[in-house]
C-alpha cells in the first residue's frame, strides 16, 4: 500500500514534468523564442537587401542575394556577407573621379588651341602646330601672360596696354 502510493507520487511527478511543457508558460517561452527566431531571418533578409543596394549594380544579382537570405536562413546571409563586393558603389564612383581629376592635374592645365584645337600647354607662347599667338611673354620677366591679365602674377608688374586699345575698351564702355 505505502509501495503503491510512492509509485503513484512517482508517477504524478512524470505527469507534473510533462504538463510543464504544456504548460503556458512554456508554451509563451517556445512562442517568443520562434517569434524572435523569424524576426531575426527577416531581419538579415531586409539587411541583405539593404546592403546589396549599396554594393550591387546588377538588379538580378540584388535579387540572387536576397533570395539566397530568404531561403537560406541565416546561413544564407553570411555566404551574402563572405561573397559581397568589398566597397560601396559610390565608394567606387569616388575613387573614379579621383583619379580622373588626378590625371587631369598630371597632365597640368593642358589647353587646346583656339585656332587649330589641337593640344597646347598653358605656358606657350605660341600654337606649335598653327603659329596661332596665344600668350603673350612679360616685358619683365618673360613668363607667359593670359591677355586678359592686367599685372604679372610672376614679378607683379604692371601688363603695358597699348594706348590705342585701351580707348577701344574705354568706347566699348561708353557705348
Ligand atoms: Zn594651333
Ligand atoms: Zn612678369
Amino acid at each position: 500500500m505505502f509501495f503503491s502510493t510512492l509509485i503513484l507520487q512517482a508517477g504524478g511527478s512524470t505527469d507534473g514534468s510533462e504538463s510543464f511543457f504544456d504548460s503556458p508558460a512554456w508554451k509563451f517561452a517556445s512562442l517568443m523564442t520562434r517569434a524572435v527566431l523569424v524576426g531575426l531571418w527577416l531581419a538579415l533578409v531586409f539587411w541583405t537587401y539593404k546592403d546589396a543596394r549599396r554594393r550591387l549594380e546588377d538588379r538580378l544579382m540584388i535579387g540572387v542575394a536576397v533570395a539566397t537570405s530568404l531561403i537560406f536562413p541565416y546561413v544564407g546571409t553570411l555566404f551574402y556577407v563572405i561573397l559581397r563586393p568589398p566597397e560601396y558603389l559610390e565608394d567606387v564612383l569616388e575613387r573614379e573621379l579621383e583619379i580622373k581629376a588626378r590625371e587631369l592635374e598630371i597632365v597640368g592645365g593642358a589647353d587646346h588651341c583656339p585656332a587649330c584645337r589641337k593640344p597646347v600647354m598653358a605656358d606657350y607662347l605660341i600654337c606649335p602646330h598653327c603659329r596661332r599667338r596665344l600668350k603673350t611673354a612679360c616685358r619683365n620677366c618673360s613668363r607667359p601672360l593670359d591677355p586678359s591679365w592686367k599685372v604679372c602674377p610672376y614679378c607683379a608688374s604692371e601688363v603695358k596696354v597699348t594706348p590705342a586699345k585701351a580707348l577701344v575698351a574705354e568706347d566699348e564702355l561708353f557705348a
